[in-house]
């Protein structure tokens, strides 16, 4: 409730090993610590952050009968022998032996894992479809580990993976990871174009991934700009409405450069709806069949035949996504974070003026928090004794949606209240709840 109980080490100003402003704002507010290269502890603020996004990447996975498991991080090499990624897979991969001269891994990827669990587990085609997540930190011995969180070794990640009887029903699982990914970041106020992309290591013939815009993004994208027109809140997760919804995107020509072919952009999209820009992939998806299920030998019973499943598998980049967004809201120009207030690490922030010798609008504050409290709001006190502009500019940095300010002559009815970036004005507290409530989601 009180800022000054909480671990949330400020800096004056950003550290200089930063080059861009998730990353430099991350640090200065106190939201990561580096503990080694590309590896990072997250703090209070962070943390919080972190787990709003990942609970939403949750409810939307849950919102498609996708059911939430746990897999472990350390991983026995046998499995990834059967599949032959053990040598493929490279120097991303952090190999450990353990003291009975075991070759054991850190998960990278979990393709093999669930493969095996799916096998030892189902047996009929009857139990199909199977969709199964989870969350959990990766390892991935990045060559060059940078951009703070945005390209780390230890990431975290939701993971999913789908089994189906045929192709057929094996894309319309995709499809339905397909939607549930344009959910995800439209509640996480953020534009992700699907775009077609190479399929890499882990293989297969269809794949998207989602990106974001972002001038700092490491892939580069070639778009029609009518793609963003694209709405999928009429999606239903029927087979048809679904395959419906991909097709819309797919006309719409948007790659990012290992597909790129200039004389095609040129030909399928006029010059003014051509954009030519950078982003940030925030999800991969990727069909691929029997490439594991049949060296694994994953198969179910059809009718006394043997059918290796037909899977595919869907990642988010949980702890990226917290740069991402950062890097879509924040306001360089003006030193504001614009969280959505779904993920913000405080939907509102109480700034009180007082002093060692008056202490009222301290006591003022407390009334606020508790009935905000009351009304579900995520709220803090900022009860350090820094002067007024510095608790806003700090607030502004760090982001708090709503601000409530009790200057000098704060009134008891009509508080000073603003959003954010903007002006404030004043507001009656029953009007700043419903105002702040209104905008968060049931
Ligand atoms: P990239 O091309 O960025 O290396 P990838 O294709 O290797 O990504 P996937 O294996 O599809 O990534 O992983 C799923 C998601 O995990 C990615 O879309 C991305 O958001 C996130 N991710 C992948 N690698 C990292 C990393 N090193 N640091 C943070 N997040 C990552
Ligand atoms: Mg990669």
């Amino acid at each position: 409730m009180f800022f000054s109980s909480l671990l949330v080490p400020i800096l004056k100003n950003y550290p200089s090993e930063a080059k861009i402003k998730s990353h430099k704002l991350m640090l200065r507010t106190g939201m990561i610590k580096q503990s080694s290269a590309g590896i990072y502890s997250w703090l209070p603020l962070g943390f919080k952050v972190m787990k709003k996004i990942e609970n939403i990447v949750r409810e939307e996975q849950n919102k498609i009968f996708a059911q939430e498991i746990l897999m472990p991080t350390i991983q026995s090499s046998e499995i990834w022998k059967e599949s032959g990624r053990y040598e493929d897979y490279g120097e991303e991969m952090l190999r450990i032996t353990d003291r009975q001269k075991r070759e054991m891994l850190y998960g990278p990827t979990n393709e093999e894992l669930i493969t095996d669990i799916f096998r030892s587990s189902i047996k009929s085609y009857k139990s199909l479809p199977q969709l199964l997540y989870h969350i959990q930190w990766k390892f991935r011995d990045e060559l060059r580990p940078r951009f703070g969180i945005m390209r780390c070794r230890e990431f975290y990640m939701k993971d999913a993976y789908s089994f189906d009887l045929d192709d057929d029903l094996g894309e319309h699982s995709y499809n339905k990871f397909f939607l549930s990914y344009l959910k995800t970041f439209k509640r996480l106020d953020l534009k992700a174009i699907p775009m077609a992309a190479d399929t890499g290591p882990i293989g297969g013939n269809l794949s998207h991934e989602f990106i974001i815009l972002a001038e700092t993004g490491e892939s580069k994208i070639y778009t029609d700009k009518n793609i963003f027109e694209v709405d999928h809140s009429d999606c239903t997760l029927e087979k048809k409405s679904l395959a419906n919804l991909r097709k819309k995107f797919e006309n719409y020509y948007a790659v990012t450069d290992e597909k790129f072919n200039k004389a095609e952009f040129e030909k399928l999209v006029t010059k003014e709806n051509q954009i030519e820009t950078k982003g940030i992939e925030v999800g991969h998806i990727f069909y691929f069949g029997d490439k594991y299920s049949k060296p694994m030998n994953a198969s179910v019973d059809h009718n006394g035949k043997k059918i290796f499943v037909k899977m595919g598998s869907y990642g988010v980049g949980v702890s990226r996504l917290v740069g991402a967004i950062i890097e879509a809201k924040f306001n360089e120009k003006n030193e504001f974070m614009n969280w959505p207030i779904n993920v913000a690490p405080y939907e509102c922030a109480i700034l009180p003026l007082f002093s060692k010798n008056d202490k009222t609008n301290l006591e003022k504050s407390i009334n606020i928090f508790k009935k905000l409290k009351d009304r579900n709001i995520d709220a803090i006190i900022d009860d350090t004794e820094e002067n007024f502009s510095s608790k806003m500019k700090k607030f502004n940095l760090i982001g708090a949606p709503y601000q409530i300010l009790l200057g000098k002559k704060s009134d008891d009815e009509m508080l000073e209240f603003k959003k954010v970036g903007e002006e404030s004005f004043k507001l009656k507290i029953d009007d700043i709840i419903k105002t702040i409530n209104s905008k968060k989601e049931n």
